[in-house]
């Protein structure tokens, strides 16, 4: 049976590189369907898209192993991962991601067991000519074989991914329900080997948290972990330069992802709706209410409805802090290195010189509590320049060489002296609704080229580019890519329906995308992608330089 096509591609042997599109559809390849849905038109084009079906008895999985759906995305990432290693050619292209189980279009385990690899085949060819042999041994050889290999997990590897998936869905729960917004389990490895290889450091210092910020969960597997539980409220990540102040912040914003065995941060873990927020000057804003954080600007512009091509660093974070929340975030992570300055901060010498009445900005400092006490909004701060943060923390965590120490107690004493700093705000307001215009966001309106990713920096949506190089936790070029197709599918579908708010459109978003099966996403045959959250969804349309939005009803 796998000869029928093996057979044709023979035929095939030196015609026009055009014919390969006569293959498209389905062949029985047994034990599995192989479904080429997309033909490259020439040999330096993209690789074509095909698919392999592997039926419940094909696949041959034991049932325990996909058992539930965190097991099924854990089960799916392991087998596209020996995938990936065992295709000995570079013309079989699979999507395998990087540390996080996300679920992605390249690999799915079904319910019943079933399994389908999605990926690029790099069709051969002699020049213009259609390299037919070469072609048969790719698609009817080293394909199946890269499947059959990947298909023959072996019962420890793939029980121990199994419990894994059990014990980080079982933590995620315990930390919720023991009202933390973070959890490190003492021996993580937060540090990665560098800027671009984000696979744990070797031979450096694991992680051991305070005794005063123990925290005890027990899972269904690992037993009893221990590690440094956060709190609600605000905390503070303060120590010298270079003592990893930066590395445990970033290891939080990564906690919102599951990692795979032997990363470091299996058991690192941050609320789902942890959102990092940054500077980012030059992006748009589109309608974002920042008059907590900007008011009275010279100019005279509306801040309840702000609206800017070209914004500064500190109204783009600001503007970043208000669209997480309307987005639904309860924890905002952010970090000195990357936010603006005059957002931050501003000390009682600045306030002497510089009248309040002269200053559009109100900072940070001045809002976190009443965000954490007013609205149950947490925020993680990394600030090692400034000791204002002091009067405000629930808790100061010190960075030393990579060791973190509680000391609250101290920065509490040193808040009781007065440094002579005024409060600039009387409390936060939750910003007022938008509702995003579909046609503005729409690809279909923007010319025939649709979406497509340009790594973890922009989106191509249509005629129209979106920079997302500041949303940090996009994690490789798939999720950009899913963020566009969701974006896509929320207009389509009518989630984005010109009267819905931001945050109700987000809710069917995620709701449109969670349900195993109704994600018709993970169905798209020309690329690949993984499952993004709301929140880089929300993040990526916020950014769009054509968005257009009207208030919400009060
Ligand atoms: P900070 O933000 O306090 O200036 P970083 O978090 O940027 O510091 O860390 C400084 C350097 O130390 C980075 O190169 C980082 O990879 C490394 N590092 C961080 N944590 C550890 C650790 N636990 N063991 C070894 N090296 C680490
Ligand atoms: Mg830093």
């Amino acid at each position: 049976p796998r000869h029928e096509l093996s057979n044709e591609l023979t035929a095939l042997e030196g015609t026009s590189y055009g014919r390969y599109k006569s293959l498209r559809g389905k062949w029985w390849t047994g034990p599995a369907v192989l479904d080429i849905s997309q033909v490259q038109s020439d040999p330096y084009a993209p690789p074509s898209r095909v698919a392999l079906h592997f039926d419940a008895e094909a696949a041959d999985l034991p049932a325990e192993w996909h058992a539930t759906a965190e097991r099924r995305r854990a089960l799916a990432v392991l087998l596209v991962k020996r995938f990936k290693k065992a295709a000995e050619t570079r013309d079989l292209r699979i999507d395998a991601g990087g540390q996080e189980i996300l679920r992605r279009s390249s690999c799915e385990v079904g319910a019943d067991g079933t399994v389908v690899f999605r990926l690029g085949a790099q069709l051969p060819g002699h020049g213009r000519r259609i390299a037919g042999r070469q072609a048969a041994r790719l698609l009817c050889e080293l394909l199946p074989d890269a499947a059959d290999e990947a298909l023959a997990v072996g019962e420890d590897e793939a029980m121990r991914w199994a419990r894994h998936a059990d014990d980080v869905a079982a933590l995620r729960e315990a930390v919720a329900a023991a009202g933390l917004v973070a959890f490190v389990a003492d021996g993580s490895m937060l540090a990665r080997r560098s800027g671009v290889d984000d696979r744990p450091l070797e031979g450096g210092v694991p992680f051991a948290g305070p005794e005063s910020m123990a925290a005890e969960f027990t899972l269904p597997h690992a037993g009893t972990v221990r590690g440094m539980g956060i709190g609600p409220g605000v905390t503070l990540i303060v120590g010298g330069g270079f003592h990893g102040k930066s590395t445990l912040l970033r290891a939080l914003e990564a906690g919102v992802w599951d990692h795979v065995p032997g990363d470091g941060r299996e058991l690192v873990v941050a609320d789902r709706s942890a959102v990092k927020v940054r500077a980012e000057d030059g992006r748009a804003v589109t309608g974002v209410d920042v008059h907590a954080f900007v008011d009275h600007l010279p100019s005279g512009d509306d801040t309840r409805r702000f609206t800017t091509a070209n914004a500064s660093g500190s109204t783009s974070q600001a503007a970043a802090v208000v669209e997480s929340l309307e987005a639904g975030a309860r924890v905002l992570l952010i970090d000195e290195d990357t936010a603006a300055t005059n957002l931050m901060i501003r000390d009682a010498r600045m306030q002497e010189l510089v009248a309040k009445d002269r200053e559009p900005l109100t900072p940070l400092v001045d809002l976190v509590r009443s965000m954490a006490d007013d609205h149950g909004v947490s925020t993680v701060l990394v600030m090692g320049g400034s000791g204002d943060y002091m009067d405000v923390a629930d808790r100061v965590v010190l960075m030393d060489a990579y060791r973190p120490e509680d000391v609250t107690e101290r920065a509490k004493a040193l808040a009781a002296r007065p440094t002579g700093r005024r409060v600039e705000a009387e409390g936060f307001a939750m910003p007022r609704a938008r509702v995003v215009d579909p046609r503005s966001v729409s690809s279909e309106s923007r010319g025939r080229q649709k979406i497509r990713a340009d790594g973890t920096d922009g989106l191509r949506f249509g005629e129209s580019e979106v920079d997302v190089r500041s949303v940090e936790q996009i994690t490789d070029h798939s999720m950009t890519s899913g963020i566009g197709l969701a974006i896509e599918a929320a207009v389509r579908r009518g989630w984005i329906d010109g009267k819905a708010t931001v945050a109700v459109a987000l809710d069917r978003i995620e709701e449109g995308l969670g349900t195993e099966g109704a994600a018709e996403l993970l169905r798209v045959r020309d690329v690949d992608l993984a499952v993004p959250r709301r929140f880089e969804i929300a993040a990526t349309l916020n950014r769009m330089r054509e968005l257009r939005v009207s208030p919400g009803e009060e």
